[in-house]
């Protein structure tokens, strides 16, 4: 599944091409996503110039000035740059044409992600009560423990609570719990100050330095003509049930919270 890293390495390998390109075209094969691409999409956004992309959570918000476009990928979607004359694949459901000859492809096998317009981002249903982002000064540490000590809740499932934080997906949830030393069943309110600042500075290094490997892998993520493939990351904790700690050497250990499995360290966290 697409986390903020893979979204926004796909923000920042989009905007180059498409910066400052006038919409010419939409082709929608398959409106049927998580919700129906809206009919009018063309109609609002063609003859539109692409002023900039910007990102919240794990929506893409294209703006176009007079309206604002949001995508999100869903379980399985991908953006690529291509030609036009790139036969469409089975799950190559929507296409931008711009101006310059540019090619953006949505492609979502699973069909999860969305295709929406909205003439105000910030007040949009999906939008509108979001947390703050996680690689900003307003998501600190101070902020973070006031809202550990308002729930009991387990913490694995406050830090992905998107109302108290967005982007953080299943597995870098996992990591910077690691990386901080605390497990992730533990409650919420019994986080101490100190455990929060450790917690806080785990989930920014852990998303930096995932941001960082994808950017790295940049042209093949955008332009490949295959599957994308998410970011492999090396990871401390995350499905590595059974395997010795790379620490500590004792053996990794796996729960599940909310229908979602979580691994930590018995030793390394407490
Ligand atoms: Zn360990």
């Amino acid at each position: 599944m697409p986390e903020l890293p893979e979204v926004e390495t796909t923000r920042r390998g989009l905007l180059p091409s498409l910066q400052n390109r006038t919409l010419t075209r939409i082709v929608v094969r398959n409106p049927d996503l998580r919700w129906p691409v809206p009919a009018d999409l063309e109609a609002r956004l063609g003859g539109l110039t692409l002023r900039g992309i910007g990102r919240r959570g794990k929506y893409l918000l294209f703006d176009f000035g007079a309206a604002v476009q949001i995508v999100h990928l869903g379980m399985s979607g991908s953006l690529r740059l291509t030609r036009p004359d790139e036969p469409a694949a089975l799950h190559d459901h929507v296409d931008w044409l711009f101006d310059d000859g540019t090619l953006l492809r949505l492609r979502d096998p699973r069909r999860f992600g969305a295709v929406l317009c909205t003439d105000d981002a910030t007040r949009h249903p999906l939008l509108a009560h979001l947390g703050p982002e996680p690689l900003t000064p307003a998501f600190d540490a101070v902020y973070l423990h006031a809202q550990c000590q308002r729930r009991s809740a387990a913490i694995k499932q406050v830090i992905m609570d998107a109302q108290v934080v967005v982007g953080v997906g299943n597995i870098y949830a996992s990591e910077s719990l690691y990386h901080a030393g605390i497990r992730p069943a533990t409650a919420a309110r019994r986080l101490s100050r100190p455990a929060c600042t450790r917690l806080n500075a785990a989930i920014k290094q852990v998303l930096t330095a995932a941001i960082a490997a994808g950017g790295s892998s940049l042209r093949d993520y955008v332009a490949s003509d295959g599957e994308p493939g998410y970011f492999q990351l090396q990871t401390r904790v995350y499905d590595r049930a059974g395997l010795p700690c790379r620490a500590c050497g004792t053996p990794i250990k796996r729960i599940v919270q909310g229908q979602r499995a979580s691994f930590y360290c018995p030793a390394c966290q407490h």
